[in-house]
């Protein structure tokens, strides 16, 4: 945390973090707070100022430019309207900020500011929500929390919420039913220590309440081949709107085993923002057989939802991706989505809250109650609310996709790892160097990619082959693109090459490309929406060179395997091409071990020559580095190639012996 230098902002900053490292009281960008304070403006002038977090920030890392600055005098002036619309409040805060860039101040910032205490915290406490999901809502509140605690029934936050909670200020905080708490004190100490009371008193009020005891689970353990498969069926399901990473998280695995997970389910999200994230409601996949009907059948009746309530809203929104975001699978866990790993743990986190109140509930109170139809409309398409989505960062090329790059440790595989992470693609490296592979998922962390998932082992031993696909689904749900780039450079003329050496080249470049070939579209097929397998063969595909070929034959052999790849996986939209790339030094491994000696006697030339010397006798002139293959197996990846299937894209420069035939 960086220091302000004034002590009442540096305060705010410490107890919001505080707060933030809390989930059961709030989670990503939910809750605020705030305090009251005295600053120098730009002019010189004191001025007081309430500094409010911004909408959408997180209060776990929350910094200084998290919280504008808003000159109170003004921001008191508006309790003096009669009424005012979303549109006019974000209006008029916003001509009330100290710094006009600043962020856009929480949309609860009127509610801070109304109430004439020093800090302010607001949290979406589980324990809270837990007492007011429910029919006697009002009434548990009360025998929970006493009398100087006062009690709001739902209304979404706004101009007339803020009148409200400003009339209760000689309370001691306020509840608002399936949203949160409020507490304030003079000084930020007390405050925090407000709201730590009055949590702590709802919890334990639950603790004393909970009489159900929760019938044993007797689920049956799925097997690693049942779960794959199931994983891979649900990405498929899910992706027809976009192709989207899963995550699976054990911590869900309780709630969906629980028999009576419909009932939590059903109790909706525990504080309504929630629903920017995990949607209104979690689908609960009871028969595995069934799984791509109940993704389909929760699709309808989300669209039949938005359609029954659209003509209430002036400017007509347009509607959210339709697709759970949680998906409950009893035996297995809960499964969340998103455009990379970080976004679905993210959800799981939400929803992991969510269904505890839920289920919290229903031990202590009863059936837990969602909001009305009309209530979760008004919300999950209140612009207030998605302006946080606005801040989300652009989705990239490959966001949601899921990419499996073999011989990712060094050169080419280094580079086309490198440029698919920077374009947004979750990836599963493969390699037989372990180390060098950590060198390029570190590199990939540090250029700011996602974190890659690294498989150490031999691409030519069949369990090696399963162990990096069954990673794949385990780690992100499934697969979209295969990159078969593993290989080995094997010199010597046939009258003088070991068959030892002969057939490592066969296994190394051929035989494991068969092998993820035969795995990849398996799981292709079962996933249902296609995929992109590309082979990095070699020039000398097409034209060889002598003293090369062991090497050579696998290579052609690897473009004959590419073509029956592309008519066997037609018919799935399984697309197979090829690049073949000739003389790639930078950061390449291919030519160590007296191979870049042996190519340059074999040209009668010094080995510090060779670089230029396939640069010269391209049509070019140029040298090709791992950038410029990478770029090519990009596209042959990328829905931009999504009619081409069959094909060899040279990356050579252009040489007219190795021309495609
Ligand atoms: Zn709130």
């Amino acid at each position: 945390m960086k220091m302000t230098g004034n002590p009442v902002l540096d305060e705010l900053i410490k107890r919001s973090r505080t707060l933030g490292q809390d989930q059961t009281l709030v989670v990503y960008g939910g809750g605020n707070t705030s305090a009251k304070g005295v600053i120098t403006d730009h002019l010189g002038r004191e001025r007081e100022v309430i500094w409010v977090k911004g909408s959408g920030s997180d209060l776990r890392n929350a910094e200084v430019e998290d919280f504008p600055a808003l000159k109170l005098d003004e921001l008191l002036q508006l309790r003096n309207f009669a009424e005012m619309s979303d549109d006019q409040m974000v209006d008029l805060v916003t001509r009330s900020l100290i710094d006009p860039s600043s962020k856009r101040p929480s949309i609860e910032t009127l509610l801070h500011a109304f109430l004439p205490y020093r800090h302010i915290d607001h949290v979406h406490a589980n324990a809270i929500c837990a007492l007011t999901n429910h029919a006697d809502g009002r009434q548990i509140t009360k025998e929970a929390l006493g009398e100087n605690i006062a009690y709001i029934d739902w209304m979404r936050p706004g101009f007339e919420l803020s009148q409200i909670v400003s009339n209760l200020a000689s309370y001691e905080g306020v509840v608002l039913a399936h949203h949160g708490l409020i507490t304030w004190s003079d000084s930020s100490q007390g405050c925090a220590d407000r709201t730590m009371e009055v949590v702590g008193q709802a919890e334990a009020f639950i603790r004393e309440n909970t009489r159900r005891q929760e019938p044993a689970v007797t689920r049956k353990e799925m097997t690693e081949p049942e779960a794959v498969k199931l994983l891979v069926r649900i990405r498929g399901a899910l992706s027809a709107t976009g192709r989207r990473v899963l995550h699976l998280d054990d911590r869900l695995r309780e709630i969906s085993d629980s028999p009576l997970v419909k009932e939590i389910v059903e109790g909706g999200t525990a504080s309504a923002d929630h629903m920017l994230r995990i949607k209104p409601f979690s689908l609960v996949v009871e028969n595995y057989e069934k799984v791509t009907t109940n993704i389909d059948n929760y699709v309808r009746e989300y669209c039949q939802y938005f359609e029954r309530h659209i003509e209430t809203v002036a400017k007509g929104p347009v509607m959210h991706d339709p697709m759970p975001r949680v998906v409950l699978v009893p035996g297995l866990g809960g499964i969340t989505s998103g455009s990379g790993l970080g976004e679905a743990r993210a959800a799981a986190d939400i929803a992991l809250q969510t269904h505890t109140v839920a289920s919290n509930v229903l031990n202590a109170f009863g059936t837990p109650q969602a909001l009305t139809e009309k209530e979760i409309f008004d919300f999950d398409y209140w612009p207030m609310e998605l302006y946080k989505l606005s801040l989300k960062p652009q989705a990239l090329q490959f966001s949601g996709h899921i990419t499996i790059v073999t011989g990712a440790a060094s050169g080419i595989g280094r580079g086309i790892a490198r440029l698919l992470a920077s374009r947004g693609s979750s990836l599963v490296l493969a390699d037989i160097n372990g180390e060098g592979m950590e060198q390029t998922a570190s590199i990939i962390r540090d250029e700011g990619g996602l974190d890659p998932v690294c498989v150490v082992g031999d691409q030519s031993d069949e369990s090696v082959v399963t162990k990096t696909i069954h990673a794949a689904v385990r780690a992100f749900g499934g697969i979209d693109g295969v990159v078969i780039n593993a290989g080995v450079a094997v010199p010597g003329n046939l009258s003088e090459l070991s068959l030892g050496a002969w057939e490592n080249a066969q296994k190394v470049n051929l035989t494991s490309a068969f092998l993820l070939t035969k795995a990849s579209i398996s799981c292709l097929r079962e996933q249902g929406i296609g995929g992109s397998l590309v082979y990095v063969a070699s020039k000398n595909a097409f034209s060889p060179g002598a003293g090369f070929g062991a090497y050579s034959v696998s290579k052609a052999g690897m473009i004959q395997l590419m073509r029956i790849a592309a008519l066997e996986g037609g018919e799935y939209g399984i697309r197979a091409n090829a690049v073949n790339p000739d003389a790639v030094f930078d950061d390449s491994k291919l030519w160590h071990g007296g191979i870049r000696e042996e190519r340059a006697a074999s040209h009668g030339i010094a080995p510090s020559e060779l670089e230029e010397f396939y640069a010269s006798r391209n049509l070019l002139s140029v040298r090709v580095s791992t950038s410029d293959v990478a770029e090519t197996v990009a596209h042959l990846l990328s829905d931009g190639a999504s009619r081409t299937s069959g094909g060899v894209i040279p990356v050579d420069g252009g040489v007219p012996g190795a021309f495609v035939r």
